[in-house]
């Protein structure tokens, strides 16, 4: 039933208006989840752009407290010219401060005197590094570029503070500067950490403002050499504006919201991005579980809707073809109670209720026209077989009986027999009295004959004009005569006038025989030889009965 309304093109249509209802819903949760997704990008990365400012700031008050660290360090100038106690007091220095990578005392003619890591084996010169001459100069916290460390070999960004000159020494190996190469890796990774929101693989990235790829977190394999400026999409995205946002692509190819902010002492920019995939990646879930919650209630709606359909409409007209069908069949009538009472289905069911009463009227009528009519053949066949004025049977009928009657007189080896009777001076009757009476007198004859105390299978006709026959199965010729002789005594009896013959009343002339059928012979013999003997009792005088054919015959 239900694939049958599914497949009937009601089921159909059904489908197609659900399906074009859900279709604009379906596109606009499309489009929103598509705006989300951008509203979830622009707020990642906005967040982005705060947090590199905030690392900024952090920087700033990182160099400060450096600074102020230093200005302690430098207090005591006779200590650092200890050889002996120089290594170990910048190692303690240095420890004090996470964001000090390494301490070096540089003597007043450049040359290091030591360094947080020991005393150099090989003498190193920063006299030429234009920190420690700016230094020298101004006295307090000077902060460099961003250079290659002659000790290690990597970027470190140089902070450095005089030393005083106690009174009346200019000796060029006292200890003149203390610098503190500044680890910029360490702030990568502080800043990559200070969101802390680990599932969005933050990428932290320092640079330097001639575009100098100084230090990144984690420390990628991808990323440009140190030494000399990248023209990589990120860092010229970082270097583009004081501040700013965008998604931008990382060394190793990845797809970044990335955030940035430039500091103000040192030309510094830094950059801290999440992984696009990994913003997103919950508004979509987010997206495909209402999406997928809204095409479950569609489905479920869709559902309902064809289950009302085919309930409401698909099954009351299907009920109604049923019903048709049976209609048509002239099988009974199903049942039609459970369909709707109201609504176009109920109009229809009484539309179809008066059809297949009206069907059913129109059968009765014409079942009964058509009895009528087997009772107008069953009387014209009759009326076929009768003679129209006498009511006798006709000579159709005659002929019928004859052949049956000397059929079975043959199988059975029986006589049948035979009278013709021909009405006497009837000619005159007729010129006399007019033929409506002719007709009267014949009807008369036939009444009579019909009245005669006959064997139920013995048959009277009217053979034509004023000629009759009366056929007698199973008699001899002498009964054949007797029967005659009583024809003759009933005429008599009716007295019917006749002015115009001899007798002056009807009578009849009578011819008589009968045979038992032999061989190949058929029945007009027997026709054959009570013609004869008709003839012999006209000639013989007229009202009377004659056997003459019988001997001819035989
Ligand atoms: P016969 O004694 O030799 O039989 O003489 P008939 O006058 O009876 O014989 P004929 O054959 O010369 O005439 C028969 C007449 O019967 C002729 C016709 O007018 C009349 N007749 C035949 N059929 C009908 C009929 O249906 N109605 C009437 N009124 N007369 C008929
Ligand atoms: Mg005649
Ligand atoms: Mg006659």
């Amino acid at each position: 039933m239900a694939q049958t309304f599914f497949r009937s093109g009601l089921g159909r249509l059904v489908l197609a208006l659900m399906l074009v209802a859900v279709a604009p819903a379906l596109l606009l949760l499309a489009h929103l989840g598509g705006e989300s997704r951008r509203d979830a990008e622009q707020r990642a990365a906005l967040h982005q752009q705060q947090e590199a400012a905030a690392a900024v700031r952090l920087f700033e008050e990182m160099l400060a407290s450096v600074g102020r660290t230093l200005e302690v360090g430098v207090t005591d100038a006779a200590e650092w010219a200890d050889g002996a106690v120089c290594a170990p007091r910048a190692a303690k220095l240095a420890a004090a401060h996470p964001f000090i990578l390494r301490l070096v005392v540089v003597a007043e003619d450049g040359r290091v005197l030591c360094t947080s890591e020991g005393v150099p084996t090989a003498a190193v010169n920063l006299g030429d590094r234009p920190v420690v001459r700016r230094a020298l100069r101004s006295g307090g916290p000077v902060i460099g570029s961003p250079v290659v460390s002659r000790l290690s070999g990597e970027v470190v960004l140089p902070i450095a503070v005089a030393i005083p000159r106690p009174p009346g020494t200019g000796r060029a190996d006292r200890p003149a500067v203390l610098s503190a190469s500044l680890d910029l890796p360490w702030l990568a990774r502080i800043v990559r950490t200070m969101d802390g929101d680990e599932d969005l693989d933050p990428f932290a990235l320092i640079v330097g403002g001639n575009g100098r790829v100084l230090a990144a977190a984690p420390a990628i394999p991808d990323l440009p050499p140190a030494d000399r400026p990248s023209d990589h999409p990120l860092v010229t995205t970082v270097l583009s504006a004081p501040v700013g946002w965008a998604r931008v692509a990382d060394f190793a190819g990845r797809d970044r919201l990335v955030g940035f902010a430039h500091t103000h002492s040192t030309g510094l920019a830094i950059a801290v991005a999440a992984d696009r995939e990994a913003v997103v990646r919950p508004i979509e879930r987010e997206f495909l579980i209402v999406l997928g919650l809204m095409a479950a209630a569609a489905a479920a709606g869709l559902g309902l809707a064809l289950a009302v359909a085919r309930v409401r409409i698909g099954r009351p007209l299907l009920a109604l073809v049923g019903a048709a069908e049976a209609v048509r069949d002239g099988a009974p009538l199903p049942p039609l109670a459970d369909l709707p009472t109201v609504g176009e289905i109920a109009t229809l069911r009484r539309a179809f209720a008066q059809m297949a009463d009206e069907i059913a009227r129109r059968e009765k009528r014409l079942a009964e026209a058509n009895r009528e009519l087997a009772a107008m053949n069953e009387e014209l066949s009759r009326l076929a077989e009768r003679d129209a004025l006498t009511g006798l049977a006709n000579r159709r009928a005659f002929d019928a009986a004859l052949a049956a009657a000397w059929n079975r007189a043959r199988r059975e080896g029986l006589p049948v027999a035979l009278l013709i009777l021909d009405i006497d001076h009837f000619k005159q009757f007729n010129d006399r009295y007019g033929h409506l009476e002719g007709d009267a007198c014949l009807t008369r004859v036939a009444a009579a004959l019909a009245g005669l105390k006959l064997r139920p299978y013995d048959l009277v006709a009217r053979l034509g004009g004023e000629e009759f026959a009366v056929l007698l199965p199973d008699i001899d010729l002498a009964g054949a005569v007797a029967v005659g002789e009583r024809i003759r005594a009933a005429l008599h009896d009716l007295m019917l006038l006749h002015e115009g013959s001899p007798y002056g009343i009807v009578t009849a002339s009578i011819g008589a025989a009968s045979l038992v059928p032999i061989g190949p012979a058929d029945p007009r013999v027997l026709l054959a030889a009570a013609d004869r003997a008709l003839y012999a009792a006209k000639r013989g005088g007229r009202d009377q009965v004659s056997a003459a054919g019988y001997a001819a015959a035989a």
